[in-house]
């Protein structure tokens, strides 16, 4: 199906920008009535991954971060983030609960589970050495009538 509407960023990896990213979906996204819930969910989802990015991708450098964001005629919105960074050699194992290379003070390995619970799908390709792609879909509720 084609998307009736999308929208595309690219930003640094810089922590700075995580807000920019989860404002600019919310923003985009508020002209199709999201409940508040729902927009809060995927703010907190696009916010896990963009994290990501930032925290793991480019260890040593800034690299750039790729948000895009595509609503189709039947309420499903797809998201996706994307950085050409070190990727990951096990996704499966990186996505289990609790499990993190980042540094145990700081991290807890929960930033998948969270995309996965607050999001209807989640999928993840990634290419150690070229970059990692989080897709997530979520479909918004039908628009409560006015009458
Ligand atoms: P938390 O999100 O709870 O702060 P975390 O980031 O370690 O901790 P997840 O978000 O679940 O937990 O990610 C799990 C692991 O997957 C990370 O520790 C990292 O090894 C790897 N990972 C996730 N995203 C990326 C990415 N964009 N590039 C490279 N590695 C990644
Ligand atoms: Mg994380």
């Amino acid at each position: 199906m084609k998307a009736e509407n999308s929208t595309k960023i690219q930003f640094d990896s810089l922590s700075v920008n995580e807000g920019y990213a989860r404002g600019a979906a919310a923003a985009f996204l508020a002209r199709y009535d999201p409940t508040v819930p729902q927009l809060a969910d995927i703010k907190t989802a696009v916010s896990e991954a963009v994290t990501n990015c930032i925290v793991h991708a480019y260890p040593d450098q800034v690299g750039p971060v790729y948000l895009s964001i595509s609503v189709y005629p039947d309420r499903q919105v797809r998201i996706t983030v994307a950085d050409k960074g070190v990727g990951i050699p096990d996704v499966a194992q990186a996505m289990e609960p609790l499990f993190t290379t980042g540094d145990p003070e700081e991290r807890s390995g929960l930033g998948f589970a969270v995309m996965q619970s607050f999001m209807d799908r989640v999928r993840v390709l990634s290419r150690p050495g070229h970059g990692t792609r989080v897709v997530m879909t979520k479909h918004l509720s039908e628009k409560e009538s006015s009458t």
